[in-house]
């Protein structure tokens, strides 16, 4: 079906380019600029570098030798598809299985090559081009349905970035297989790049204006993942690689909201160094720095998956115990006094002091627990140290 050319292909393809050639160079400055390293970010960045030069190669037919503009421009796409792919899997911390996708490509590769050079056929270029970039489209697409399907019922922002990029990815994906389709049922109906009808615009609409899109996607996730990193910054201790005191103070709201509705009791611990200004003075701040990040070693070893254990700030630290009676609780702390003496070889021996409580029916907020364990921790310190008081 022969439609009225509403848009020029040139200047699509060329407007497409420069877009996804800026949005490449912004990423890959992103990429350079954060630490962390944003895993992907490089793989996506080079991909739509390799897009912009596929488009400008585009243009260039007819004007440029066949080998530049067909052989040349067909693998800068090729790979720039699957470095979309690549990055995306590699970005949320999955292993892209590549030794079947290069046999993958080599032979899509040929295919257009032999196509081209050897018996011009469309069709055949169409057959092993567009199914290749169907077939890494597709994968795409795969890996943000295993995202989105890991994080289902997570209704939190982060996942924008993820629901927009599978969004196009998906859409691309149908219309390349649509392409691919056509060039299989319909051989007779030979359409070049720069052919202007329904599905060719389509086909072309999606290639350059859905790889704009795909990289607003990429940016979007660059930003989540940017955010998240220093979330997680804010919810960890520098120094000793445990929770920030923020980290403990919400997680003892949550446990504190859940124990109002269910009535599950709950344990928080205050802890606090002995003497811990000695060992600074004999020993130096630096071995002080070790003793702490040893100290809190011992203390996640000795502590289960569901207990939350944070630094308070200086040698004082929180441990909250889900689901934990104060039975349980003062067993757990008899243990904690031990695992404390066991020192490292070449580091000083240090002792803590515990101060315990329970959630009670009666508190009206989280401080009011807080607050008791800080007097048990007082008890504690007055009854000589090394030892666990209750209040
Ligand atoms: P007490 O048994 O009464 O708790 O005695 P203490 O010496 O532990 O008590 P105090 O609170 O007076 O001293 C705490 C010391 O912890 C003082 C400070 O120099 C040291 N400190 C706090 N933060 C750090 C840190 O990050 N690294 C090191 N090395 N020392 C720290
Ligand atoms: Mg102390
Ligand atoms: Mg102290």
């Amino acid at each position: 079906m022969a439609v009225t050319p509403l848009y020029d292909p040139k200047t699509l393809i060329m407007l497409a380019c420069l877009l996804v050639g800026v949005m490449g160079i912004v990423l890959l400055l992103m990429g350079r600029a954060t630490r962390p390293r944003i895993p992907g970010v490089h793989h996506w960045a080079a991909g739509s570098l390799l897009t912009a030069l596929a488009g400008v190669l585009i243009l260039l037919r007819g004007s440029a030798p066949d080998w530049l503009t067909f052989t040349v421009q067909n693998t800068a796409a090729m790979l720039a598809y699957t470095l979309y792919w690549v990055g995306s899997a590699k970005h949320f911390g999955h292993r892209p299985k590549l030794k079947v996708w290069v046999l993958l490509f080599v032979v899509a590769w040929c295919g257009q090559t032999y196509f081209t050079h050897v018996e011009d056929s469309l069709r055949g270029r169409y057959l092993s081009l567009t199914g290749y970039v169907f077939a890494a489209s597709l994968m795409h697409a795969i890996v943000f349905a295993r995202e989105l399907y890991r994080h289902r019922g997570d209704h939190q922002q982060r996942l924008l970035g993820a629901g927009f990029t599978f969004f196009w990815v998906v859409f691309s994906t149908l219309v390349f297989g649509a392409r691919w389709a056509h060039a299989i049922f319909q051989p007779q109906d030979g359409q070049g790049m720069l052919d202007v009808s329904w599905l060719q615009a389509l086909y072309l609409g999606t290639f350059s204006f859905g790889l704009v899109i795909v990289n607003i996607g990429f940016l979007l996730l660059v930003s989540e993942r940017i955010r998240s990193n220093f979330e997680e910054l804010a919810m960890t201790d520098t120094l000793t690689g445990v929770r920030s005191r923020r980290a403990v103070v919400d997680a003892a709201s949550d446990l504190f909201k859940r124990s109002r509705r269910s009535g599950e009791p709950f344990s928080v611990l205050s802890l606090d160094l002995d003497h811990f200004k000695a060992i600074n003075d004999q020993h130096g701040h630096q071995v002080g720095d070790r003793v702490l990040q040893a100290f809190c070693r011992r203390m996640e070893d000795t502590l289960r998956q569901s207990d939350v254990f944070g630094r308070q700030g200086g040698e004082e630290f929180i441990l909250l115990l889900p689901a934990t009676s104060m039975a349980q609780a003062s067993e757990l702390a008899d243990r904690l006094l031990l695992a404390a003496v066991t020192s490292e070889p070449g580091l000083p021996g240090v002792t803590v002091s515990i101060g315990l409580t329970d959630w009670r029916r009666d508190d009206t907020s989280i401080d009011d627990l807080f607050n008791r364990a800080d007097r048990a921790l007082y008890a504690a310190k007055d009854a000589g140290r090394n030892n666990a008081k209750y209040c």
